[in-house]
């Protein structure tokens, strides 16, 4: 049952300290109230406290962690819209392997580490379809788990061969998946004897309310649901229902975060029902195969979604060396915004350059917003570069600012005696062509 600010805060302290960056405690039971805080942001609140607001303040989609060496942690979201706070955890991409797939692709699964924009992206657990009798699947199963240490998605065609390959990759936190409720007892006993997660399925979303309610009843919470639909928007539809019944309606029995199988029989189907999964609330995605192009194209759709619309990301404020720099390599600046970074070093280091690049503090924002905030001003600029003391490493005289901001180069130049300002291209895409054609060209 959600509580009311005013109940909340009769549990705070009252001594309205500001520790939690709110004015009050009365201020703080409003956020809590509005699932925009939580009770870990006090530091002084009490044993009754955590306890009474520990179950108010639970998520209302239950938080579940798959892996050991790998873990992914799922579930814990407590609003419908990325804009309204930030999504939590991110849906786990997952590939399927048919048993008797060669061992070499489990190895390329696990190797595939794209990074972008300084993040490492990766599978997150691989689902091994059984296509032999229980003991070559779970040995199968087995040599998977050993190949990768990434959680398994275990699709088995009985509980037999269910109980056999959990057996063999057992304390993995691997999934159970297609659970019905004419195996759920038998599969408790399994997951609880191998530490793993069930995903239970029904061929409706009222039989996955009775079968999630009598297992958290029985004392089992560790779920996954697995919704069975037959069209692209029924699956939209029905993500759309879980969540806001969890969210609103605080229906716990449909808190829980997804699993979903993917296989069309078409990969330009798959990837855009890959997508309205990430886009619509999934929690594990199972794409049929391992196929690189489609896997950047989701994994790069995903770190956008769930990027704290609140915090961009965002580069630590320095002096970089693209390249091997001297003290006569030139000098470029721009803002510590991820994405901005990540593309200016990427055309400098393609041009085949070595130079210095100067990111101030600009609080994460792109170009156009931090000059429009004021944080990317020519005397902050000028500023910074005196702080990290650039004169010390480079002996350059001019510095190229990013085109959108030719309007600071006066007050740049008149901040930094002797500096000469130059006015690089808007876009980081003609970085190239503007460093061929003026800078090396000198
Ligand atoms: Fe009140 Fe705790 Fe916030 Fe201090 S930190 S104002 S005691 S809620």
């Amino acid at each position: 049952m959600a509580l009311s600010g005013l109940q909340i805060q009769k549990l705070l302290p009252g001594t309205n300290c500001k520790e939690c960056g709110s004015s009050t405690c009365m201020a703080f039971a409003m956020k809590m109230a509005a699932k925009k805080a939580m009770l870990s942001e006090c530091p002084y609140a009490s044993e009754e406290a955590k306890k009474v607001l520990g179950m108010a303040s639970e998520p209302p989609v239950k938080g579940v962690k798959i892996g050991t060496e790998t873990v992914s942690p799922l579930g814990e979201e407590t609003v419908m819209y990325r804009h309204e706070k930030t999504f939590v955890n991110k849906p786990v991409i997952a590939v399927n392997l048919d048993e008797g797939s060669d061992f070499a692709l489990a190895d390329k699964i696990k190797n595939y580490r794209p990074v972008r924009v300084g993040e490492e992206l990766f599978v997150g657990a691989i689902a091994v379809t059984q296509k032999g009798d229980a003991k070559s699947f779970a040995e199968y199963c087995a040599k998977v788990y050993e190949t990768t240490k990434l959680p398994l998605i275990l699709r088995a065609l009985d509980i037999a061969s269910l109980d056999k390959a959990s057996q063999a990759v057992a304390g993995s936190r691997s999934v159970l998946s297609g659970v019905t409720v004419e195996i759920a007892e038998e599969a408790v006993k399994i997951a609880k004897r191998d530490n793993q997660v069930l995903a239970v399925t029904a061929p409706d979303v009222d039989g996955i309310f009775d079968l999630t309610t009598k297992l958290k009843a029985d004392g089992f919470n560790d779920l996954l649901i697995e919704f069975q639909t037959h069209s692209l928007a029924e699956t939209f539809q029905t993500n759309s229902i879980a969540r806001k019944a969890a969210l609103k309606n605080n229906i716990k029995a449909l808190g829980y975060a997804s699993l979903r199988f993917i296989n069309t029989g078409n990969e330009m189907d798959d990837t855009v029902a890959a997508v309205t999964e990430i886009d619509k609330f999934g929690g594990i995605v199972v794409l049929p195969g391992f196929d690189p192009a489609q896997l950047i194209t989701l994994l790069t759709l995903r770190q956008n979604v769930y990027t704290d619309p609140q915090k961009p990301i965002q580069v630590e404020p320095k002096l970089y060396a693209i390249g091997e720099p001297n003290r006569k390599s030139p000098v470029f600046v721009t803002t510590n915004f991820s994405l901005t970074y990540f593309l200016v070093s990427g055309e400098i280091e393609n041009s085949g350059i070595s130079a210095w690049l100067v990111i101030p503090e600009c609080e994460g924002f792109s170009v156009l917003t931090a000059w429009a905030a004021g944080k990317f001003s020519g005397a902050s600029i000028a500023k910074f570069i005196k702080e990290i003391n650039m004169e010390s490493q480079v002996d350059t005289r001019e510095i190229v600012i990013p085109g959108y901001v030719a309007q600071i180069s006066g007050e740049l130049e008149e901040n930094m005696p002797g500096f000469k300002v130059l006015v690089g291209p808007g876009e980081a895409a003609d970085m190239e062509s503007f460093i061929k054609s003026v800078l090396v060209k000198k």
